[in-house]
Order: structure tokens, then sequence, then C-alpha cells
């Protein structure tokens, strides 16, 4: 009936991309992700300089931060890294590998297709590898439940190698570990919990040597908006407040610095009385430091400077519901709610000396924490930080998961035989699925025996042969080249980091090989 009719479903401006043409465009995408990042795996992996449109410099060999500074337009490589940086918000580590692996199993996939294999098969293949793939990873989890700080401190070690701060390694991890242990606490099973954001990290550019230290509190870089209010309170009672601190309609023009009592004339009768009775309404209700989200007239800094009390104020709001947990303190919109129940309390509120910071240490509920990291230039505290932030990821994943897996390639050896047997038990097609799943593991080895100037071929079957005769914690010791016991030389990383890069790194692969049509809409200007 509609014969010879073109039936237009697109609108014109639609680029289409169909069939084998679509699949080998995202394996492309994302082989090139892969190889990009790829230079930067473990320790002897290569930094990266990056440079942002408007000049500024990056150094660094993490993964997450390196995609996250590339734009790049391809959709696969666009989901490859929005991968990449849910890996890292989710276990903060192990971004490298999981693009590594994408791109891997992108390429076995190209090789399925090209034999004819349909993607339903490969995908369906790639599920069930991974499951098996789980289960193999949890079979071989060392289980250590509670504070083991040794092995903790070596899960530190491991994330920080490598990166350009690594003569910090000790003294971040040691800190690192005793913030996590500091701030986490026990559910009703006994496991840990930990809340990432009572850990806090803190960088100082100074000249002033190197150097980390732990705060036990938190601080604000901020200070306190009057130069006649105390510098410091001790026995401190915290109002938090998320409304500014001024009347809504002011009459006068001219913001002015308030320090006489006869520039307080500048206002009128009414408005004078209302900002008072705002301060006064402060002190009524015993607190001697304000946190405010929003600013405070000036009136009103006046008056708090006046009765003797610390105020801050434009807190980010963020910070404002950190620091609320952390002083036992509510926030409240209005100084109309104010009252002893709600105040925070710390025993020190304290300018500090030489940042332009105010510290808050014996915080009422003292579960949180402040690394305090000080450098001589940006650059360098920006990586220091990153590894800080890494670090104190894995360090709570392995505390609340207690189980963690030899890395080194050590696991991922395990994987990839594991794996093996397992595809022989299944056969038909899928099983060449499970096949070019298992393959991928060796990409770890292979990549971290390339990026140590060994050679991987000889690595790998080296590798292989320990585990088969049941070395199981053998790996690749990178700075000797020997394929030895890497258990004992302390490369310890959480479960949790290689589970979820397993898992996302299937789930985007599965769904990138069933596409087989790209409609991508141009922009319409
Ligand atoms: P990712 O972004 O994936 O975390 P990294 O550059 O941090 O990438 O490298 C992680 C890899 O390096 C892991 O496979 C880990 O086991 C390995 N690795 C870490 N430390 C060592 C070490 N001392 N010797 C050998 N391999 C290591
Ligand atoms: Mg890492």
């Amino acid at each position: 009936m509609l014969a010879g009719q073109p039936i237009i479903i697109l609108r014109d401006n639609v680029d289409v991309t169909s069939g084998r043409e679509a699949q080998h465009s995202n394996i492309m995408a994302c082989k090139a992700i892969a190889s990009a990042v790829r230079t930067t795996l473990g320790p002897r992996g290569m930094d990266k300089m990056l440079v942002s449109p408007s000049g500024d410099v990056v150094i660094t060999n993490d993964g997450a931060t390196i995609l996250h500074e590339i734009s790049v337009e391809h959709p696969a490589a666009k989901m490859m890294i929005s991968v990449a940086e849910a890996q890292d918000d989710e276990v903060g580590d192990g971004t490298t590998t999981s693009c590594i692996l994408i791109g891997e199993l992108m390429e076995e996939a190209n090789r399925l297709l090209a034999k004819g294999i349909h993607p339903t098969i490969i995908a369906k293949g790639y599920v069930l590898a991974m499951e098996k793939a789980l289960e193999i990873l949890n079979e071989n989890a060392i289980v250590s439940k509670g504070e083991d700080r040794d092995l903790l401190v070596k899960v530190s070690n491991t994330a920080v190698t490598g990166k350009s701060i690594e003569m910090m390694r000790d003294i971040i991890s040691a800190i690192v570990v005793d913030a996590v242990l500091a701030v986490a606490e026990k559910d009703a099973e006994e496991n840990y919990i930990v809340d990432e954001d009572d850990v806090r990290i803190k960088t100082v550019i100074g000249d002033s040597l190197e150097d980390a230290e732990l705060l036990k509190g938190f601080m604000i870089d901020k200070t306190r908006c009057d130069e006649g209010m105390p510098k410091k309170i001790s026995n401190a009672k915290i109002a938090l407040l998320s409304q500014p601190l001024e009347i809504k309609k002011t009459e006068t023009k001219a913001k002015i610095k308030i320090t006489t009592s006869e520039q307080m004339e500048a206002f009128s009768d009414s408005e004078k009385e209302k900002l008072k009775e705002i301060a006064e309404k402060i002190v009524a209700s015993g607190a001697n430091v304000v946190l405010c989200q929003k600013g405070i007239a000036d009136a009103v800094q006046y008056h708090l400077s006046h009765a003797g009390i610390l105020a801050i104020q434009d807190v980010p709001e963020k910070d404002m519901k950190a620091f609320s947990r952390a002083l036992h303190g509510t926030i409240v919109n209005s100084v109309n709610d104010l009252e002893e129940s709600v105040l925070g309390n710390a025993e020190n509120v304290e300018e500090m000396k030489d940042i332009k910071a105010t510290k808050f240490t014996g915080c009422k509920r003292g579960k949180i924490v402040t690394i305090l990291l000080k450098g001589s230039n940006q650059i360098y505290v920006d990586e220091l930080e990153r590894a800080a932030y890494d670090a104190a990821r894995v360090v709570m994943d392995a505390l609340e998961d207690g189980k963690y897996v030899v890395g080194a390639a050590a696991i991922d050896t395990e994987l990839n035989l594991g794996l093996h047997s397992y595809a022989a038990t299944i056969g038909g097609r899928i099983q060449l699925a499970i096949e070019a799943f298992a393959n991928i593991f060796e990409a770890i080895p292979n990549t971290l025996a390339e990026n140590s100037g060994l050679d991987p071929i000889d690595t790998v079957v080296d590798l292989k042969s320990a585990h088969a005769n049941g070395e199981k914690y053998a790996g690749i010791n990178v700075f000797t080249g020997k394929v030895q016991n890497m258990y004992d030389e302390g490369v310890i990383e959480p479960m949790r980091v290689k589970r979820q890069a397993i898992q996302s790194a299937t789930e985007t692969a599965a769904l990138l090989i069933r596409v087989d049509d790209m409609m991508i809409a141009k922009s319409s200007h």
C-alpha cells in the first residue's frame, strides 16, 4: 500500500551510522580511550601533562583526572569517561583499569563479530563470565574484618605508589589510616561504615617544607567577618544559620563598614533596631560562635563583635551540613529559632596562624578529621591532594568490606585462568565469548610489564606458570622485573575496586556491543 513511499522517521539533521560500521566506530572509540590511559597504569606508568584551553597545567598519572580533563566527541568515548568517573565516585580508584578492561572487551568483541558471532551472544557470554569473575574474586579475597592497621597501610601504600609525590608515601599512608579509623563507626552487625565526608582534605601552599598533619576536627577557609571579633573561643557554642543576617530591603545604598558608634547613625532608627534585635537574639541563645551560610549585615557584625562573638559568613552549604553533624548542632533558618538545644559544640574555635582559615577542634560528635597537606607549589599540592584522596577512599573501601586482593596482576591472573577453565565447561558459541572475557585480564600484566620496560610475553608466561603451580599471589614486581609473591611485597588492594571495575566495564561493553544504529542529532545552530 505504501509502496514507493519512503517513510520518514528522522529529521534530516540526524546523522545515521548503521550496522557493522556503527559497531566498528564504537569499538575504535573505546580502544582509543583505553590506549590514551594505558601507559599510566601501575607504579611505573608515565605521567601526562594536560593543558586546558585557558593554559592551566596539570601533571598527573591519575586516570580519572586525565579522562576528566580531555574533551572527547564520540558518544562511546563519552560513555567510557562516565564509567571512569563513576568508578572514581564509587570506589575512588581503578579508573585506568576499568578503561583498559572496556577497551579489551570491545577489541575481543570485534574479533568475535568478525567470526560471525551475534552481538547478543557476545553480550550474554560477557555477563555470564562477569558473574563467574565476581565469584572467583570473592573466593580469592583475603578476609580481615576489623582494624587491621597493617593491611590498611599496605592498601594506602599501593594506591600511592608511583604517583609523583611518592616520597611522601609513608607519611600520607599513616595519616590517612589514622584519619579513616578515627571516623569509622560500627553498624549493628559489627561492620565498619565510614562517611566519606567525615575525612576532609585541605591543602596549603607555603614556604614550609612538604608536610602533612592530622587535625582532629575541621577547618573553614574563612576567618571572622569583623576584625573586632575574638580570634579564639574555647568551649564554643555554635549557632548554624542558613539565612542571611540582615534586613531584606535595606535603605542604605552604600555598604559601609561600621567601626564606630557614630557610623551607626547612618541607619534609620527602625533599621537599627531590627539589626540590633538580630544580634541580641543570637546573644540571648548563648551562642559565642556564628556560622552563617549567607551574608551578615555590617550592623549585625558590629553588635556581635561587641558581644565578643566570633562570626563567619558565606560558609558553603555542603560544608554547613558536614559541620552541623560534627558539631552536633542544628541548622536553623532564623535567629528566632535559636536556643541552647540547636547550638553545636566544640572545645576550641581558633583562627589559624599561617593561613586564612579557622579551625574547629574537639567537636562534640568527634567524628570529623582534616588531613592538612602542605607544599610549596600548586601543582605539587594538587597531586598530593589527589593521592591522599585516593588513599583515603581505598582505605575506606577496604575497612568497610574487610576484603582484600593481591594486586600487581596476581588477582588478574587468577581471573584469567579461572575463567578459562569455566569456559571449557560451557561449550557452544557462548564459550567463545567467555574465553574472550577471560583474555581481557591478560591486559593487566601485559600493560604493567610494558610500562615497566619488561617483556610482556615472557612475563605473562612466567606469571601463568607460577599460578598453575598454585602460587596464587604471584605477581609482577615492577621494580625488580621478577615474578614473585606480591602479598609478601605488600601490594594489596580492596576487593571492591576490582569488583566495581569488572562490573562497570562489562555492563558498558555489553551495552555498546548491541548497538547497531547510531543516530546523532546535529545541533540546530
Ligand atoms: P588505576 O587507575 O586502575 O588504579 P594505577 O595506575 O593506580 O591504575 O595502577 C593500578 C595497577 O597497578 C593495579 O593493577 C595494581 O595492582 C598495580 N600495582 C600497584 N602497585 C604495584 C606494585 N608495587 N607493583 C606492581 N604492581 C602494582
Ligand atoms: Mg590506582
